[in-house]
């Protein structure tokens, strides 16, 4: 990183979210690309990212945004002003359908049960499209949290249960059973979809692919997933969709902390004014260790110290890394890839404050979006 850029991170304030919006639009310009060079629509899938304050932005580059009910399709209303907004739930609620089919351009159903009971409902809506989540029982996720294909999982159609005879008013396919994968993945997925559902697909107007595309991690084969796009636009007569979450924000984002205090225990330890289960949840459910700037694997550099929160959470750790000076209290941290999956999870759990979440603009200079407080914290109890 520059020294000017982590100069800025480290003034901050901690705990905070930074949003890196020119790496934010480095990725937006990827996918723009994709859009261009296929005439897809990629859409932001809002679990991952929902950071408003940078809808504006996102909307110059992409087509719209999908929501997983009715909170996400609503902010992406209110915020992103005039793009499409689909949205997906494994079951709707009867008061949700009224206001979803008032603002969406897609809605994809889980079952048939759910097709059959908003139909009626749902032919009466010339604006809406209607779509049904299918499942292929084909995925390469190994964690099993993460699998929509395994056995009595809940989420899309299996062939066996598909009744291709309630398919008046459904107009696409949409799968979804990637997780932080290449486009060779989506290749064979597809395969996978073609050999099961293809006979439907001739019938259909359009197709999403879901997310979990990687599209914007360096090894990505932007060109592999330009052609299986392609291909099946072409083969099936269909518009096709994709709906990245991590894609859009991945190495968009940092979490800024400060060392409160050192301590010992047979080895080194810190800790942060930030904590794994509140504002970094993945680190914990994924599990998966954050990169923080200038640190080693334990040992590799000279100081090694497990970082652990400030919660009475004994497994509060985020880690053991090593750096090259010794850690004193007060100094900063800056922890990378902390846009997505972590200020949309994040809780006041023990009391826990949130972080503020700043943008670093293009230009260098930070803005404060938010700031928390302690009404934060009672507000929801
Ligand atoms: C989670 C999810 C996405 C986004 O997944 P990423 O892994 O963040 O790209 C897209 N569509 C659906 C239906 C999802 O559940």
């Amino acid at each position: 990183m520059e020294k000017a850029k982590k100069e800025k991170l480290l003034s901050l304030p901690t705990p905070c979210y930074v949003i890196d919006e020119a790496a934010l639009i480095s990725n937006l310009e990827t996918l723009n690309r994709v859009e261009r060079e296929t005439g897809c629509h990629v859409l932001l899938a809002q679990k991952a990212f929902s950071a408003y304050h940078v809808y504006p932005l996102i909307a110059r580059y992409i087509s719209g945004t999908t929501a997983s009910g009715i909170f996400e399709a609503r902010l992406a209303h209110e915020e992103m002003g005039n793009r499409q907004i689909h949205v997906f739930s494994p079951a709707y609620r009867d008061e949700e359908f009224d206001e979803l089919t008032g603002i969406c351009d897609h809605i994809v159903f889980n079952s048939f049960s759910q097709w059959k009971h908003f139909r009626e409902k749902a032919l009466s809506c010339k604006n809406v499209s209607f779509g049904l989540r299918i499942n292929p029982e084909y995925s390469e996720i190994e964690t099993k949290i993460y699998d929509p294909c395994f056995t009595g999982s809940r989420l899309g159609i299996t062939l066996e249960n598909f009744e291709e005879n309630e398919l008046d008013g459904i107009s696409g396919l949409h799968f979804h059973t990637m997780c932080e994968q290449g486009a060779d993945t989506l290749e064979r997925t597809l395969r996978a979809v073609e050999e099961k559902f293809g006979k439907y697909l001739y019938k259909m107007k359009w197709i999403n692919f879901g997310g979990g595309h990687h599209i914007t991690r360096k090894d990505y084969d932007v060109d592999l997933l330009i052609s299986c796009i392609n291909r099946i636009k072409q083969k099936y007569g269909l518009e096709v969709y994709i709906e990245p979450g991590e894609a859009v924000a991945m190495n968009a984002g940092y979490l800024v902390c400060s060392v409160l205090d050192r301590t010992k225990n047979g080895i080194e330890i810190a800790v942060v004014d930030t904590s794994a289960a509140c504002h970094m949840p993945d680190v914990l459910e994924m599990p998966y260790r954050p990169y923080i700037i200038g640190s080693g694997m334990p040992d590799e550099l000279k100081y090694t110290y497990r970082l652990g929160a400030p919660t009475c959470l004994a497994g509060d750790v985020i880690g053991d890394y090593s750096f090259d000076e010794p850690l004193d209290i007060g100094d900063r941290l800056i922890f990378t890839d902390m846009a997505i999956y972590s200020m949309v999870k994040n809780n006041t759990f023990n009391g826990m404050p949130l972080p503020s979440i700043y943008l670093l603009e293009k230009d260098g200079n930070t803005r404060l979006l938010r700031k928390f407080g302690y009404e934060d914290f009672k507000s929801r109890l």
